[in-house]
């Protein structure tokens, strides 16, 4: 019998792709058409109008024939003005920090000598040790998702880990870990530290200000949660000696121009962003309140979402689903997170049509 030109295809598939790689399922990502958007930690508030209208003109003037600068120029000294950057700390861009995971991954990570992270947190810490080919050591957090730091230390004894990464604030928990143990582990772990401040912005507390205080640390941020998910930056601070490694297995262009264009302009208006920070983090303990009052446990938060456990989670998840609201279903995912949504808090009204919804299935089931 002939082989079809489809069984030809797949066989060549299945002895070239590697093993790991055909077992491995992609990241889904739901299509939220329609959806009020409470799943993916964004800031639901749009651009004001006049900053909207600047950044147009701005981005009508890039010369899109051109490659962008390889080295983001304009970018970085933007980034390092508003944050205040002490002038000796090297910073790298990424095209979101999710690839700056990639690129501290791959350029430290080994088959003898992997990653290690704390558990439930980030799945792409995981998830790029295996396209990097190593170990992953998943060490689990307490029930109150605290660090349990002895066991955090034990193993980097025992694992001696290339790279460990601490959300800092952790997703999906929300909490922000201790900042003593943060500090004994970047102490007691001989390769490198990535401290990753997503939330920043909603946190009040940071390793950036002591990025250069320790040999080993290298803070990742993202501009992604503060308004600006669809510019796709990232950004790497670290002493320039680290950053010069991570930087060879950058792509060379691989934040475009018009994202690096926009950024200076948008971070010119970062008032604009930190006060939508501040109405989300109001909003935030509102809707905590709320889900607390119609009896879910809800876990402290240092974000931009809230963690919530509650009787038939699954149906919950359901009915949101019904009235066309989208969140992320956890449960199922991990032991600690048993009947678990991770509900990332939207505009005034999103968050009064998402407790419309839990509140009459919780008073239901009580
Ligand atoms: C959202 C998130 C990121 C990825 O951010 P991008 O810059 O959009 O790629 C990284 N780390 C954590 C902990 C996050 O929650």
């Amino acid at each position: 019998m002939n082989a079809t030109a489809a069984d030809v295809r797949r066989r060549c598939i299945a002895r070239t792709v590697r093993a790991d790689v055909r077992a491995l399922t992609r990241y889904e990502v739901p299509d939220a058409a329609g959806f009020i958007k409470l799943d993916a930690m964004e800031n639901p508030y749009a651009l004001p109008p006049a900053l909207a209208q600047a950044l147009g003109a701005a981005l009508s003037r890039v010369a899109i024939n051109r490659y962008p600068d390889a080295d983001a120029r304009a970018a970085k000294d933007a980034l390092r003005e508003t944050l205040s950057l002490p002038a000796d700390a090297g910073i790298l861009l990424g095209n979101g920090s999710d690839e700056l995971i990639q690129i501290v991954t791959s350029t430290l990570a080994r088959p003898d000598t992997g990653v290690l992270a704390p558990d439930p947190s980030f799945v792409m810490y995981r998830r790029n040790a295996l396209m990097a080919q190593a170990p992953f050591e998943a060490v689990a957090l307490r029930s109150d998702f605290a660090l349990d730091i002895d066991a955090m230390l034990a193993a980097i004894e025992r694992a001696r880990p290339a790279l460990v990464f601490l959300a800092y604030p952790n997703n999906p928990t929300g909490n922000l870990f201790d900042a003593q143990d943060v500090e004994r582990i970047i102490r007691a772990t001989p390769g490198m530290v990535a401290i990753d401040e997503a939330y920043y912005a909603f946190a009040d507390a940071s390793f950036l200000p002591r990025v250069l205080e320790f040999p080993n640390l290298i803070v990742i941020r993202t501009v992604s949660k503060i308004g600006m998910a669809g510019l796709r930056i990232g950004y790497a601070v670290a002493h320039p000696d680290w950053i010069g490694e991570f930087d060879k297995l950058r792509p060379p262009y691989n934040v475009g121009s018009l994202a690096q264009s926009a950024l200076p302009l948008l971070l010119a208006h970062a008032d604009v962003f930190a006060e939508q920070a501040q109405a989300i983090k109001a909003e935030r303990a509102r809707v905590a309140d709320a889900l607390a009052t119609f009896g879910a446990g809800v876990f402290p938060t240092k974000t931009n979402f809230v963690l919530a456990r509650m009787p038939g989670a699954d149906a919950a998840f359901a009915a949101l689903l019904a009235a066309k609201i989208l969140v992320k279903n956890l449960h199922g995912s991990h032991p600690l997170l048993a009947h678990c949504l991770r509900i990332t808090i939207g505009t005034r009204s999103e968050n009064d049509a998402l407790l419309d919804v839990l509140g009459r299935h919780l008073t239901q089931r009580a």
